[in-house]
């Protein structure tokens, strides 16, 4: 094959692991000269160029080469003629330090080197794929969030002790589990940039899994996760059935954490409950600290509103702030939604935010995303997860399965119908009003007491989303 169509494979692998800047400047200009049996020499516009690549890329380098064209894949570089000035012209971070010092920049270099080996240079090389927005500054503390936040901040600031491994970081939707996965990712870049951080979602990693399946390219795949010092991998729960990506993730998992490397994963459940992903690889997730990020409470859902609207440079007055705290629990991205829709009114609809308005998008946010059910629905919802025959919840049957699955019917009908009592009475069960009231009471009152059938009707009720 020649030279240009084996380096356009290497590109868009590069492409695909970097940013779209980092691939314009330092990669597109590159021209492939030539290839001999898994050499392939590359023409780079200027000495700069090639002391840039080998400084920062060449892991990058290397994992596409390899993928190509195989093991034992090298690369050449020749260099342009350089004029003095193109130095200049070369818009890069760090520019005002360039390393040429060592080279006459008029004389054309032919480089005859193996960019798989360079001694004593630190590397930066991947892009990390953080968000550099979540970071521990922004993320307000609450006694939901301490423990976890504080395992974070600790695997942060002491990488080489590696205190917990891996850190699993675990709760319910909008809780800042990809905030806070994040930080300790920017925080371990902030104070050592020579780490090879890798943020990704789970989704992602099993995709690029499929294809490497798909292509032949399972160990080059393997080989590019297991040289991150720092692995951060988002929504491990969507492992959940797929065994290919199980297994690779199986190997790196232990090969990175043979070697001390740190790994932080979120889930949107704790390991013991997350089903269909094999044994073996649950247990090793129990291995460091499962940390729990649970809702914030009232006080600190106050503080993360004024500190998002102090980072905004936007004013709220306190009776709204409040409401807005009152109101919306659960979700800290819903607030945030409710934020910004707020200060989209008062500036481009020139509202007065006051607590009328809040109100009004309170309703439109949240209270129309939950969806509508019936009593029916949720019947047979419920009767499922009491693995019973939805028609004994309109029996008279006293036998405590059906008791309890009719009483959390109930309580779910009056969360999420409009359905008066009475209604939801007659329609499960043929109960009176009294005993609606009756069953909401020992519904809630058990949801306080007992933490397994608090998760139970949780699970029941993430269901019902689902449907
Ligand atoms: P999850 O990944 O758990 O669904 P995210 O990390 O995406 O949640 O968080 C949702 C939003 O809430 C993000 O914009 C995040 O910045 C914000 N957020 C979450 N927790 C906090 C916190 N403790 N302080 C400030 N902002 C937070
Ligand atoms: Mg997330």
């Amino acid at each position: 094959m020649e030279a240009s169509k084996i380096w356009d494979e290497c590109l868009a692998f590069i492409r695909s692991n970097t940013s779209e800047e980092v691939y314009e400047t330092w990669f597109k200009p590159i021209k492939a000269i030539s290839l001999q049996d898994k050499t392939l020499k590359i023409e780079v516009p200027t000495q700069l160029y090639y002391e840039w690549l080998e400084t920062h890329f060449v892991d990058l380098l290397r994992a596409a080469l390899t993928k190509v064209l195989g093991r034992n894949a090298k690369l050449i570089y020749a260099v342009r003629m350089s004029k003095t000035d193109d130095q200049a012209k070369i818009n890069y971070p760090g520019a005002s330090k360039p390393k040429i010092n060592t080279v006459n920049p008029k004389s054309r270099i032919i480089k005859d080197i193996n960019p798989f080996v360079i001694p004593g240079v630190e590397k930066v090389t991947i892009d990390s794929n953080l968000n550099p927005n979540y970071t521990f500054d922004n993320f307000i503390e609450g006694p939901n969030n301490k423990l976890a936040r504080n395992a974070g901040m600790a695997i942060a600031k002491r990488v080489n002790e590696v205190a917990f491994n891996p850190l699993f970081i675990f709760g319910g939707v909008g809780l800042g589990k990809t905030h806070l996965a994040n930080a300790v990712g920017v925080e371990i870049k902030r104070l050592h940039p020579g780490k090879n951080v890798l943020y990704v979602s789970m989704e992602k990693f099993s995709q690029q899994y499929a294809s490497a399946t798909i292509n032949n390219t399972r160990n080059d795949f393997l080989q590019f996760y297991q040289m991150m010092d720092v692995l951060i991998v988002d929504d491990v729960q969507f492992l959940a059935g797929k065994e290919g990506a199980q297994k690779a993730f199986f190997q790196i998992f232990n090969h990175l954490h043979q070697n001390k490397k740190i790994l932080i994963f979120t889930s949107d459940k704790a390991p013991v409950e997350i089903k269909d992903i094999k044994g073996r690889l649950l247990s090793r997730f129990k291995w460091g600290l499962a940390a729990e990020l649970k809702a914030p409470n009232y006080e600190t859902r106050v503080r993360i509103i004024k500190a998002k609207l102090f980072a905004d440079g936007m004013e709220m007055p306190e009776d709204v702030i409040h409401y807005i705290a009152q109101n919306v629990r659960s979700n800290i991205r819903e607030i945030e939604g409710i934020l910004t829709s707020l200060i989209a009114q008062a500036t481009y609809m020139h509202r007065e935010i006051n607590l009328d308005l809040a109100q009004e998008v309170i309703d439109k946010i949240v209270r129309h995303q939950k969806p509508h059910f019936s009593c029916e629905m949720i019947k047979q919802h419920v009767a499922k997860f009491f693995n019973i025959d939805v028609s004994l919840l309109d029996t008279k049957r006293r036998k405590r399965q059906i008791v309890m699955a009719r009483q959390v019917a109930m309580y779910l009908a009056k969360k999420f119908t409009k359905a008066p009592l009475e209604q939801i009475g007659r329609e499960i069960g043929n109960k009176d009003h009294a005993t609606v009231i009756y069953s909401l009471k020992v519904v809630n009152d058990l949801m306080d007491t007992d933490k397994k059938f608090r998760k139970f009707v949780d699970e029941i009720e993430n269901g019902l989303y689902n449907l």
